[in-house]
């Protein structure tokens, strides 16, 4: 008898959990007719400023536009440097690139993979030294749901007036000393895309702020540019979260911080399992991790990687290769041997199945095969 394949992801377990919410909280909507900034919209961005400690939360249509519509709020565009890690989804560099700006890449902590202080300082000296670009933003990522070093990279930014704004895309609900990611930055971006810890079932996404006035701009562009009294102030996008979405959101939410847990429990035993056998996801002092991804580091990664897929096991590679050697953004970039630390752990990055329901049985199955790989 073979074992049933194990996903990375389980949605479908998550529904059986919520079903009843889930269903009462759509059939509200549909009876109600308001798909569009309907009540629970409002609802939502109330409860998740109140998860994440900040004043404001403005609710939009996908991640990606949450990253765009806060660049658009700054102004940012053609001349302007913004500086994002190399080692990320695609979405950081493609909204910078999109606005007519030029994203700069940086290279990456190996003890956090997340954007390097120091090389963010270097970067932004070469830039200043050059003098072709205006030094505008920095877009530090929240990489597999651990929060970037904002205390450094704001020390850094606030130098040089950089904007520094948070790809939480990853890491809705992690935190940093006793801050939950939303109040870490200025201004925060993450998504609800349905694999992240909090997902929806289609496309989400949301920005937090303190600043009322930065939120009501925010809240303006989202809508067509359009102000209080029904005339468009400046030329904004169509961007808004689905009512039906919001309804989603709010019956994950009401279980989101067990699930958390859950996850956390899901990293622990793995870090458990496989301590001294790969090198394992980071776990710097002072933060907890979202985990929407639980990411080791492999010498001999393909191979290990077919030999859990032969055994149903599901496993990922994020990110290869780093943004700078996309064809779509080389351009922007120093090429092959020129970030060397995101070029060396993007060979050995593997992402192993990590949801809040994945129980201790698969994990030992998982880590078994994973330990057996390498014998
Ligand atoms: C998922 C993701 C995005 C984009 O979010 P969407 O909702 O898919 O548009 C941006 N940045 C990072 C780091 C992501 O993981």
């Amino acid at each position: 008898m073979t074992d049933p394949p194990l996903p990375f992801v389980d949605l479908a377990a998550q529904y059986r959990v919520l079903q009843p919410r889930i269903e009462a909280r759509l059939n509200a909507v549909l009876a109600a007719g308001q798909f569009i900034l309907g009540p629970e919209v409002t609802e939502l961005e109330a409860a998740l400023a109140r998860f994440s400690g900040v004043d404001q939360a403005v609710t939009v249509a996908n991640g990606t536009d949450a990253l765009r519509i806060a660049l658009m709020a700054e102004g940012i565009g053609p001349g302007d440097a913004v500086f994002v890690p190399a080692f990320t989804f695609v979405a950081t560099a493609e909204v910078v690139a999109d606005l007519g700006a030029t994203p700069v890449f940086v290279d990456i902590d190996r003890n956090s993979y997340n954007l390097d202080p120091a090389h963010l300082r270097s970067c932004l000296e070469e830039t200043v030294r050059a003098g072709a670009l205006r030094p505008r933003a920095v877009i530090p990522v929240d990489l597999f749901g651990l929060p970037a070093d904002y205390a450094a990279i704001a020390a850094i930014a606030d130098e040089q007036g950089l904007f520094v704004l948070a790809d939480a895309a990853q890491s809705y609900g992690a935190s940093r000393g006793n801050q939950r990611v939303g109040s870490l930055a200025p201004v925060t971006a993450t998504s609800f895309y349905p694999s992240k810890p909090l997902g929806c079932y289609g496309d989400g996404g949301c920005l937090f702020t303190d600043d009322a006035a930065r939120a009501d701009r925010l809240r303006a562009l989202r809508g067509h540019g359009f102000a209080a009294g029904g005339l468009a102030v400046e030329v904004g996008v169509n961007s808004r979260l689905d009512t039906l979405q919001a309804a989603v959101l709010l019956a994950k939410l009401e279980i989101f911080a067990e699930e958390l847990a859950a996850r956390e429990a899901v990293a622990g035993r793995y870090d458990a399992a496989l301590a001294g056998a790969v090198t394992l996801a980071p776990r710097p002092a002072g933060s907890a991790s979202a985990w929407a991804l639980y990411s080791i580091l492999l010498d001999d990664r393909d191979r290990v990687r077919d030999t859990l897929g032969q055994q149903g096991i599901a496993s990922g590679v994020y990110y290869a290769p780093p943004l700078h050697l996309h064809p779509a953004y080389a351009r922007f970039g120093g090429g092959a041997g020129s970030l060397p630390v995101c070029e060396e752990i993007s060979h050995k990055i593997l992402s192993l199945p990590m949801h809040p329901y994945l129980d201790a049985d698969s994990g030992r199955r998982i880590c078994r095969a994973l330990l057996e790989a390498l014998q």
